[in-house]
């Protein structure tokens, strides 16, 4: 019987292996991996690219100029994104709490520490803990595992956890045994993400080619 740590460490190495480093999360800044974090929820990332270029082409980019947009021009924007009346009433949020923390300076929050941080960042309307958690890891370079539908799939397909549950246990799976490196953090989650876009589809998944096959298997 294998134990946690030795099989998810198994599975990482399989994945680099077959895939390399994803080198994700795309951004030219930390500010914009931030707003990106935000953007995709529910949406996918060329969606969230096309948002992002619209928000660089109106100079609107930037903790200041997000803070003063009137939330109206903003959804017209980041339409391109989807539940955009939403996603610019969530942007603002976030723009508040970071003025309210540290003045507009995100640099400034995301030197605080973790824990504390988080609670935080979950106290925002509209940021749940895959979000929180995209913003702290690759934003901040700080050691939490981000997990999401993706990650649920591929453990739940080799019987490692139950279909349903938190999300807090579902990372717990990942924290509880492996060393907080958010550098491995960071491209495992990005892996498992890859693998879920590939080969581990939400229907008809391709198993027989999938550098996942057998794995956990004695
Ligand atoms: S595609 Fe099949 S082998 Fe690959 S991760 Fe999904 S369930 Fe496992």
């Amino acid at each position: 019987m294998f134990d946690r740590k030795t099989i998810l460490l198994d599975l990482y190495a399989r994945l680099y292996k077959a895939f390399g480093p994803r080198h994700w999360w795309p951004g030219d800044s930390r500010f914009e991996i931030a707003v990106g974090a935000i953007l995709t929820q529910n949406t996918a990332w060329r969606n969230v690219t096309r948002a992002i270029t619209n928000l660089k082409a109106k100079n609107l980019l930037s903790p200041y100029a997000l803070h003063h947009v009137p939330v109206q021009d903003l959804s017209t924007v980041i339409k391109p994104a989807g539940y955009y009346n939403i996603k610019a009433q969530r942007l603002k949020h976030f723009i508040r709490f970071l003025f309210e923390e540290s003045d507009g300076d995100l640099n400034e929050l995301l030197g605080e520490d973790l824990d504390s941080l988080r609670e935080r960042l979950l106290s925002v309307n509209g940021i749940g803990p895959e979000t929180a958690d995209s913003i702290l890891l690759y934003a901040g370079n700080k050691p939490t595992f981000v997990v999401d539908a993706y990650t649920r799939r591929i453990l739940f397909r080799h019987n490692l956890i139950p279909e349903e549950g938190p999300y807090d246990e579902l990372q717990s799976f990942f924290m509880d045994c492996l060393e907080p490196d958010p550098n491995m953090f960071n491209e495992f989650h990005a892996l498992l993400v890859y693998l879920g876009h590939t080969y581990c589809l939400r229907k008809e998944p391709k198993c027989a080619e999938c550098p996942a096959k057998g794995w956990n298997e004695e």
